[in-house]
């Protein structure tokens, strides 16, 4: 570790390193490995800055919410310098993707965990299949019935799976979902456990060709709850890099 660090990247690595020192608590708490509980970091509003201090900190997996801001972030000097690597950064598309920015999309990220209806679903799947290009896609189930959010409505999430699966260039390989919003932790925990029993009843289904491998659930407010209810990947932002302006 370079002994000439900003303060504020040394920030950021004692933030990352305190972070996944709470997620191993919370694993160890329910008996889960922490090695299937993956962190993205999530960078909307973060300078390019942090985002590499993060990734030198071991991050691989990065967050975005907004096509447009990923684009100019998912620079090119940043792919110049890190995307080569074996391991380089993996970006993850969080936030409501618009049919007019798949296209888009499909050029910056390699997980799309917003998709919430099958038109969009079709949209990703026509563009996918020009490009010769698989994408791995979540689906956004909308678990608190907070009107605010997007996503499917739970009893919605079998039949879009089922339909998502005959598409043959997104390989399905989540949910996801935002708690809800409240102080209430009973009610945020109640969120995360129908999103489990969700990819219970998928798992069951039995449909070739899907693997749900991850329940994306869990942020710096609720990220503890979620890996008590089983996520095995949590969506971090203001715990890594500070609140946002
Ligand atoms: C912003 C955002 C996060 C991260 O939220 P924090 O509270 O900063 O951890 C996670 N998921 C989604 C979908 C987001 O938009």
């Amino acid at each position: 570790m370079s002994s000439k660090a900003t303060p504020r990247e040394a920030d950021i690595r004692a933030r990352i390193e305190a972070v996944r020192q709470r997620i191993t608590a919370a694993c160890g708490r329910v008996g889960r490995d922490p090695a299937e509980v993956a962190l993205v970091a999530v960078t909307k509003t973060v300078l390019a800055s942090a985002i590499q201090t993060a990734y030198l900190a071991g991050v691989r997996c990065f967050g975005e919410n907004r096509v447009q801001e990923a684009a100019a972030k998912i620079s090119p000097a940043f792919l110049r310098e890190f995307g080569g690597e074996r391991s380089g950064p993996q970006w993850h598309l969080i936030g409501h993707l618009q049919t007019n920015k798949a296209k888009k999309a499909l050029e910056l990220f390699q997980v799309i965990q917003s998709i919430d209806s099958l038109h969009l679903a079709k949209v990703l799947q026509q563009h996918a299949a020009a490009r010769h290009s698989h994408v791995e896609i979540f689906i956004e189930v909308n678990t608190s019935g907070e009107p605010s959010k997007f996503g499917v409505s739970p009893d919605q999430t079998l039949p879009l799976v089922q339909a998502v699966a005959e598409l043959p260039n997104l390989q399905l390989t989540g949910l996801m979902t935002i708690g809800a919003l409240t102080d209430d932790a009973e009610i945020i925990r109640g969120c995360f456990r129908r999103l489990r029993e969700l990819r219970d009843e998928v798992v069951a289904d039995n449909l070739p060709g899907v693997h749900l491998r991850h329940l994306s659930m869990g942020m710096t407010d609720d990220f503890e709850l979620a890996i008590e209810e089983g996520s095995t990947m949590v969506r971090i932002g203001r715990a890594l890099f500070g609140e946002r302006a």
